[in-house]
């Protein structure tokens, strides 16, 4: 077997053993030698080759045999011991290229069902069940679960819109579960826009674009993930808005999901705006604290389930949710990550160790606003000069947003206490200090100051 043979095993179980155990287990393996059927894995430490072997190795093997490698048998072997120290486990639970990336790779077979649909994958995971609800998705959620209860058509398409990782593909999963379990006998259609074309291509080539019309005309729902993906593509967005027609006219669901509004897709016919527009359009808003904190609690659930009782330390959860602000799959890889360190050093993760441990992704979440536009969107938003962000009066009004500002300052930039005060006119690290507690504590009780802040955090992150 090749490095390459190998790399195409990889792409393989990442699809299979899904996203989050790839980064953890399969990323640090690398190929050793092959001696004649018996395929050899080396692992950074004992505890990840003695997890794969136990867990992984038919996977390993059915991806080789579905790669056409004629492996018998595989055998994970140490290659450097590393010491329990949790600054080297760190190193080698994932590179920094492992980190998860900002999409999933779509799912690259397409397995054919009986009646010859070409279907994507359903993670098993994305289920309603699993979603956490929050405030910023309630819409989406609800009108997913409306879609998924399978009455009578009331809005076509449903398109749903959000950024990376808000969870767009795990309502259309989620609708199709539910769906299956429903109405057996439905016929749902769950791929990505990629996948489209790349039927619609294929069709073309080998000459069948009446089957393929006639099999995307038959199903019941149709969904159709990251529909941006057509923009620019002339012909498939032609054959996408035929097949939409055709099934919008026999009065049958279409579920549609983009990484933004249909009116912002550039390069999409504007027939075919329109037309996505015509249904319900619902977007997923970022997150906010408290659904990455409820996301955060479902996961260490789900994930005791596969690790086992791992102690997860106080105030580790709200760390990682005030911290990881960006990408729920960002948040999910950081806890995976450390319940296999708290297997392996074995003991409870507390802030300290969790800090060390994510270190890179911390890094690379931080948002990069600037304490200057801070306060300037801060002055902005309460009518105050700029200027006296920095100067010196005490009156109510100008002070208050003076501290909203110090305390954003402290919250969403990595600036120390000292450094900030010197932002702030040259103040004292200890003036900081209080401004910070002071909203802290107002923004428990006074719900008009707690929504400016989410205001003026999501305007500050956009
Ligand atoms: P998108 O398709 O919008 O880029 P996904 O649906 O792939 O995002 O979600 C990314 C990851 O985050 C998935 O593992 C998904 O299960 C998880 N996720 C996102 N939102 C939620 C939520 N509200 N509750 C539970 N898990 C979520
Ligand atoms: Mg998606």
């Amino acid at each position: 077997m090749t490095k390459a043979a190998w790399g195409d095993v990889r792409k393989k179980l990442r699809d299979t053993v899904g996203e989050n155990n790839f980064i953890t287990w399969i990323a640090p393996l690398e190929l050793a030698a092959v001696d004649e059927d018996v395929v050899r894995l080396s692992a950074p430490t004992n505890f990840i080759a003695n997890w794969v072997n136990r867990n992984f190795a038919d996977h390993i093997l059915r991806a080789m045999t579905a790669q056409g490698i004629p492996a018998q048998r595989i055998e994970v072997v140490v290659e450097v011991r590393v010491p329990a120290a949790a600054e080297r486990v760190q190193r080698t639970l994932a590179a920094p290229q492992d980190i998860p990336r900002a999409t999933r790779p779509a799912a690259v077979a397409l397995p054919r069902t009986d009646d010859d649909i070409p279907a994507a994958t359903l993670d098993a995971r994305f289920t309603f069940d699993n979603f956490v609800v929050g405030k910023p998705n309630a819409l989406a959620h609800a009108a997913a679960r409306r879609v998924a209860e399978g009455a009578a058509v009331t809005f076509n398409p449903l398109f749903l819109y959000g950024g990376v990782g808000l969870g767009k593909t795990h309502l259309m999963h989620a609708i199709a579960h539910e769906l299956q379990a429903r109405k057996p006998e439905a016929r749902v259609l769950y791929l990505s826009a990629e996948q489209f074309m790349y039927r619609f291509v294929q069709a073309l080539r080998e000459r069948q674009i009446m089957d393929f019309k006639s099999l995307f005309r038959s199903v019941d729902i149709l969904m159709v993930d990251d529909v941006q993906f057509i923009a620019g593509k002339e012909s498939t967005q032609e054959e996408f808005f035929h097949t939409f027609n055709a099934l919008v006219d026999q009065n049958k669901q279409i579920v549609i999901s983009a990484d933004r509004a249909p009116g912002e897709i550039k390069d999409l016919e504007d027939r075919i705006r329109s037309r996505l527009s015509s249904g319900l359009v619902v977007d997923l808003h970022p997150t906010d604290y408290e659904l990455r904190l409820g996301i955060l609690q479902q996961k260490v659930e789900l994930n005791r389930a596969a690790y086992g009782n791992v102690e997860i330390g106080h105030g580790v959860l709200e760390f990682l949710a005030h911290r990881i602000t960006t990408n729920v799959r960002v948040l999910e890889g950081a806890l995976t990550r450390l319940f296999a360190l708290a297997s392996l050093v074995g003991r409870e993760v507390t802030l300290d160790l969790a800090q060390d441990c994510l270190a890179d992704i911390l890094r690379s979440s931080d948002r990069k606003v600037t304490v200057e536009e801070i306060q300037r969107k801060v002055a902005e938003h309460y009518n105050i000069r700029l200027s006296d962000m920095i100067g010196p009066k005490r009156l109510r009004v100008i002070a208050r947003p003076r501290q909203i500002a110090m305390y954003l300052a402290k919250q969403m930039t990595t600036r120390s206490l000292p450094d900030i005060g010197r932002r702030f006119g040259g103040r004292d690290h200890t003036t900081i200090m209080h401004g910070v507690r002071k909203v802290e504590e107002l923004r428990t009780n006074d719900p008009q100051l707690a929504e400016d802040l989410d205001l003026l955090r999501r305007l500050l992150e956009s």
